[in-house]
């Protein structure tokens, strides 16, 4: 095996060392101390070098190795530095490695000023180490609060996530699962996922077993898989598995006990990481799964605010804004656009008879009916009580015409029937159409569309009507 690093981590002492990465900065500053100790330190040129780049640092117990970084990579792209350093203070797990190295580990310290010089040596390493280790997980928090600064949703959401763990790790595929994709961007379904790739090659998807998402779920932590031609819960599609990506991090992101979603991280090369970066992996794993539960409850929010809790159809202060919205952009593009208005007839009336929880239903029954007669781009919002308000961009008061006499008629055929299999009767519709044409405002549009349905009203009801000069008669 090339790296010692990796010989250490197998070999059975692997509990006796500590192992952390250091700049080249840093270890220049460790030798000075080390030297000023009346240590030597063998010499570290040939780090980048085929052969296993490992010194002994000291000769009184304890034993130093270091190697260059890039034969046992960290998944983090700003990881404390170019080289990996171990350590070890027990003779066992040092001579071990000094045979490994061909060098002969001098006697244990004879008296009691070398014994405290091997002590002063490792209080200077461990905290070499505590010092790297806390960088590294100043990087991961730094950015991670950054992106917390971030309202997000939508592809927005994603594609800043997709930057953070690209600056943060270097995985040539990243792919974010969620378990609502629609909780985070309304309107992708389940089984979607985002995924950033750093060549196309690499943009396949990663399909995790449902066992290996109970396991992550359960698990709440970080999970390295070094070798996923050996791991057959992560399907990766294409018979490339193996040849394609040798290692992965999956970061489950929770929100309480729930599983919002997973984050994977897949990489072309074996990995060697270290127990500290796993940690910081974590930090990064709660971190965004921080954000995430509270981009949740945002979204979730607004579209409580948007959205109206019985029919599920947009509100009226809503429907107010996209009204002026559309508006504009009919004046802009030239085009026109169609407003009607809906009332259900004597609906009063249809309580008294059948209650108000039958009505409830029935207005959200009417609801789905009338969401189902038009086009995906119409927007339906609940005007009031029991009137419901439509925009159709890019049609005329014809053709608006044409859609409202449809919802009269299927309204009208609907028989209502309750929970428990009960008829609860049937109700009928009054219906304002109106367009754009020679309207100043947003609001002429709906003073034109309820003229035109108050006229139906006076005159018979369940009946469409076209806003016109004679509407007042
Ligand atoms: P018209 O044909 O003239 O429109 O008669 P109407 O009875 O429908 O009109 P009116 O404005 O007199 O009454 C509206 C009724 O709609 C009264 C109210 O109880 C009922 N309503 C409004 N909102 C709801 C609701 O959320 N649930 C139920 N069950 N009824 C509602
Ligand atoms: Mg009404
Ligand atoms: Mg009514």
């Amino acid at each position: 095996m090339d790296s010692i690093f990796q010989r250490i981590s197998g070999s059975p002492n692997a509990d006796q060392w500590h192992r952390y990465r250091c700049s080249a900065e840093r270890f220049r500053r460790l030798t000075e101390a080390v030297q000023a100790l009346g240590l030597t330190v063998n010499s570290l040129d040939s780090a980048d070098s085929a052969v296993p780049s490992a010194r002994i640092l000291d000769a009184s117990g304890v034993l130093c190795v270091a190697e260059s970084s890039a034969r046992c990579p960290s998944p983090f792209r700003q990881s404390p530095g170019e080289y990996s350093l171990a350590f070890t203070s027990d003779r066992g797990a040092a001579s071990e490695v000094s045979r490994w190295l061909g060098e002969r580990l001098e006697q244990a310290p004879a008296n009691e000023s070398e014994a405290q010089r091997s002590s002063r040596l490792l209080t200077l390493l461990q905290d070499h180490e505590r010092q790297a280790w806390l960088e590294l997980e100043c990087v991961v928090l730094r950015s991670a609060q950054a992106f917390n600064q971030l309202d997000l949703e939508g592809e927005p959401l994603f594609s800043s996530l997709s930057r953070l763990v690209e600056e943060l790790l270097e995985p040539e595929l990243f792919e974010v699962e969620m378990t609502n994709p629609s909780e985070f961007w309304p309107g992708r379904e389940s089984g979607w996922t985002w995924q950033h790739a750093s060549q196309l090659e690499y943009a396949i998807p990663a399909i995790l077993t449902p066992r290996l998402q109970r396991l992550l779920h359960r698990r709440e932590r970080v999970l390295y898989v070094e070798d996923l031609a050996a791991a057959p819960d992560v399907q990766l599609a294409g018979s490339s598995r193996g040849s394609l990506f040798r290692s992965a991090f999956l970061l489950p992101m929770l929100g309480g006990a729930q599983l919002l979603g997973i984050i994977k991280l897949l990489y072309a090369r074996t990995l060697c990481p270290l127990a500290g970066e796993v940690e910081a992996l974590e930090v990064l794993r709660r971190e965004l799964s921080l954000y995430l539960d509270r981009t949740r409850t945002l979204v979730r929010m607004q579209r409580m605010a948007m959205v109206d809790g019985l029919t599920n159809l947009f509100n009226h202060r809503f429907f107010r804004d996209q009204l002026r919205t559309e508006f504009q952009r009919a004046v802009r593009y030239q085009k026109s656009m169609a407003l009607i208005m809906i009332d259900i007839d004597d609906f009063k009336g249809y309580n008294d008879t059948y209650g108000h929880l039958a009505g409830d239903r029935v207005l959200a029954e009417t609801a789905c009916t009338i969401r189902g007669s038009v086009r995906d781009i119409d927007f339906v919002a609940r005007y009031g009580g029991e009137e419901f308000a439509l925009i159709l961009p890019e049609v005329d008061a014809q053709s608006g015409l044409i859609v409202a006499e449809k919802i009269r008629k299927t309204v009208e055929a609907q028989r209502f029937i309750s929970e428990d299999g009960e008829m609860i009767g049937s109700i009928t519709v009054s219906c304002g159409v109106t367009d754009n044409r020679d309207a100043a405002s947003p609001d002429v549009l709906i003073e034109r569309a309820d003229r035109a349905l108050y006229w139906v009203k006076r005159h018979g009801r369940n009946l469409v009507r076209l806003a016109s000069e004679s509407d007042h008669e």
